[in-house]
């Protein structure tokens, strides 16, 4: 069903492994698809855990991203708790890059608590570009990770470690025959955007930005086209948007918008309210359904297989 045939198909969904029941149950393996996501955390700005909360997940921003062999974070949320802990359950020492959008909260928050940084055989290479020098995504997260916001956990850290910095519209060489393009979004301080392409697949992950009052971001209608998953920024209802126009954020509409504009093949809704319990979330599920078949909303433990093995 997720053969080269299914790709060619707009009407034909990815393959979607709901597995919102099954959290923490280890990470995913890659081996079916030549790309597969997993999220580990789905909520924007600050987590949201409790009953009303309990399907779609309350924990922040955290996708795993396996390109066959090659393991790749997007974001790391207080979802990346949950990653890292299925992570070490594996025994097998993590190599993996961390690909940051920006280093708000609810991007980075997870970080100290991820098993693998305290694991010595771990090979963690963080990247970030959205800061301009004298700063870096070493001397943010550092900061993040010490006195007086945290204990010095970074002290005990034990994984090889490495930050690299680039600027937007850089290529990211993370290995061969995998490409990562990056652009820049519209945020307060600044976020990236990302996409992914491995073995004739694509994703974009694009989460905090908002339109400009005109219409689309022709940048981003640019960078995301023709690809077949789109993960983006659905914060805000369209009710909502207009008294917290300029904070960063989009809606599911604009999204669908976009999706339609750049021939994406599927729309992933993500970074949802904290505010937006489950039932808001069904209403908006329903509501993009109706609007634009085969769209999805994030879940913690979905997973979706995307292409076809390389
Ligand atoms: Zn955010
Ligand atoms: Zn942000």
């Amino acid at each position: 069903m997720a053969g080269r045939q299914s790709i060619a198909r707009r009407d034909q969904p990815l393959r979607n492994k709901d597995r919102a029941r099954a959290r923490g149950t280890g990470p995913v393996t890659g081996n079916g698809s030549a790309m597969t996501l997993r999220f580990w955390g789905v909520r924007g700005t600050l987590p949201a855990p409790g009953a009303a909360t309990v399907r779609y997940g309350g924990n922040t921003l955290c996708v795993e991203l396996r390109c066959g062999p090659h393991l790749l974070i997007l974001d790391a949320g207080s979802g990346a708790h949950v990653l890292g802990r299925a992570l070490a359950a594996t025994g097998v020492p993590v190599d993996a890059d961390i690909l940051l959008t920006h280093t708000h909260l609810d991007h980075i928050s997870g970080l100290p608590f991820f098993a693998p940084l305290y694991d010595p055989r771990a090979r963690l290479r963080f990247w970030g570009g959205h800061l301009a020098p004298p700063d870096g995504i070493r001397k943010a997260l550092l900061l993040s990770w010490q006195a007086p916001l945290q204990p010095n956990l970074h002290a005990e850290f034990r994984a090889h470690t490495a930050f690299r910095d680039f600027v937007p519209e850089d290529d990211l060489p993370l290995h061969p025959g995998l490409r990562v393009a990056t652009t820049a979004l519209r945020h307060p301080g600044n976020a990236i955007g990302y996409r992914i392409d491995w073995g004739g697949a694509s994703v974009c992950y694009i989460t905090d930005t908002e339109h400009p009052p005109d219409g689309l971001d022709r940048n981003l209608l640019r960078f995301v086209a023709g690809t077949d998953v789109m993960i983006y920024d659905a914060t805000y209802t369209e009710t909502e948007y207009p008294s917290r126009a300029g904070w960063g954020h989009s809606t599911w509409r604009a999204g669908a918008d976009l999706a339609d504009a750049a021939a994406v093949r599927c729309l992933v809704l993500f970074h949802h309210h904290p505010d937006h319990d489950d039932s808001a979330m069904d209403a908006i599920a329903a509501a993009v359904e109706e609007r634009r078949p085969g769209s999805l909303v994030a879940k913690e433990g979905m997973q979706l297989e995307v292409g076809s093995p390389p």
